[in-house]
């Protein structure tokens, strides 16, 4: 039996096409939500089915923001009394969340298979991303299987000494071709700027960069930024810093809207790395609103650039049109293909 465990929206976008695998090939298996974003969930929950155990009981209550430690307590102490009560063969963690690096842990400490998803990513400095650039490290030398999204992580990874390194591509590449093909979405281009910030890194000077924001819309009335703004209170507490009429501010979007949001954007301003990839994926130039990436391959395609907490001086480059498309170094959307077809084989000759 499979456990595959996802507590936030982008590990479920990412997952989906996993899971809709293994339901494929009939492959015996269970789906755990954490619960670590329940505010975020309701966007993206209906990509996969209803999760067969959920920890989101853990967070309810009064506290809806919680510290790194409390999510990680909560969720350790969930998967130990999971592992204890069931036996599982493995369990399939995706990125660098603490939901991910907490059933990693214990899963190891029961004895547990662990596969990663998207492993390999660094920067190499651990405070960028924090705490995710520790997170992913640590599942890295737990996992069993590290499934690699492009060949720079696998260098990452065998230069580490992590196991079972293959490079399959990144689902996300799996899951924007999915919706795609399914919804008909086409790549256009429209005065739209889609804006996502929320990286704990930017808590501090998040109320600059929508100030500088606010000046972005208003020099720029041909633009119309939209902005669907994160739940966490350090960025919506922001809010009233944004006046430009050019400049609408919305709740989150579920995934099929985002998709179609990118797929039409002129260009997109984010601190996000699955949206560095979705632009790849979508052809769209993106100011990367941090001082380092795990995705340096965005930037070497020409799409993306680094702008740290600065966007004025970046805007000629980001309107400029981004020209033909390119071949991007994310995989050619079969990654879950690869990825069930690897697991499940190295089940069976375990058994
Ligand atoms: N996303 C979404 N709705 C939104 C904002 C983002 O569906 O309102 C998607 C986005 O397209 C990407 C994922 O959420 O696939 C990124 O999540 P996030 O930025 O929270 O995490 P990160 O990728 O930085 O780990």
């Amino acid at each position: 039996m499979i456990l595959v465990a996802y507590g936030t929206r982008p590990e479920i976008i990412k997952l989906f096409p996993v899971i809709r695998e293994l339901r494929k090939r009939r492959i015996a298996h269970e789906t755990l939500f954490t619960g670590q974003q329940t505010d975020l969930y309701e966007d993206v929950k209906d990509l996969v089915p209803p999760p067969d155990v959920s920890f989101a009981g853990s967070f309810s209550g009064r506290a809806k923001h919680n510290t790194l430690g409390e999510s990680f307590l909560k969720i350790c102490r969930a998967s130990e009394r999971l592992f204890a009560r069931r036996r599982f063969d493995a369990v399939v963690v995706q990125g660098d969340t603490t939901t991910a690096w907490a059933l990693a842990q214990m899963a190891f400490y029961n004895g547990v298979k662990i596969a990663h998803v998207e492993a390999g990513l660094r920067t190499f400095d651990p405070e960028n991303p924090y705490p995710e650039e520790l997170n992913r490290t640590l599942i890295g030398h737990a996992a069993e299987w590290n499934f690699a999204p492009t060949k720079r992580a696998c260098e990452n990874l065998v230069g580490c000494g992590a196991r079972n390194v293959r490079n399959v591509g990144n689902t996300i590449v799996d899951a924007v071709d999915l919706l795609r093909r399914r919804r008909k979405i086409p790549v256009a281009r429209s005065n739209e700027v889609p804006v996502t910030l929320h990286r704990r890194e930017n808590h501090a000077i998040m109320g600059r960069l929508f100030d500088e924001l606010d000046r972005v819309a208003a020099g720029n009335p041909d633009l119309e930024l939209i902005l669907p703004i994160h739940p966490n209170p350090n960025v919506r507490k922001h809010r009233p810093r944004l006046k430009a009429k050019n400049l609408r501010v919305i709740p989150p979007v579920g995934y099929l809207e985002m998709l179609r949001m990118l797929a039409r954007a002129r260009f997109v301003i984010s601190d996000s790395g699955g949206i560095q990839e979705e632009c790849a994926c979508l052809n769209k130039k993106i100011l990367i609103v941090r001082e380092t990436t795990e995705r340096p391959e965005v930037i070497e395609m020409g799409l993306g650039k680094l702008v740290g907490g600065k966007l004025l001086p970046h805007i000629d480059w980001a309107r400029n049109p981004s020209g033909k498309a390119r071949q991007h170094p994310f995989g050619n959307g079969r990654a879950a293909e690869r990825i069930v077809r690897i697991l499940s084989r190295s089940l069976m000759k375990a058994k």
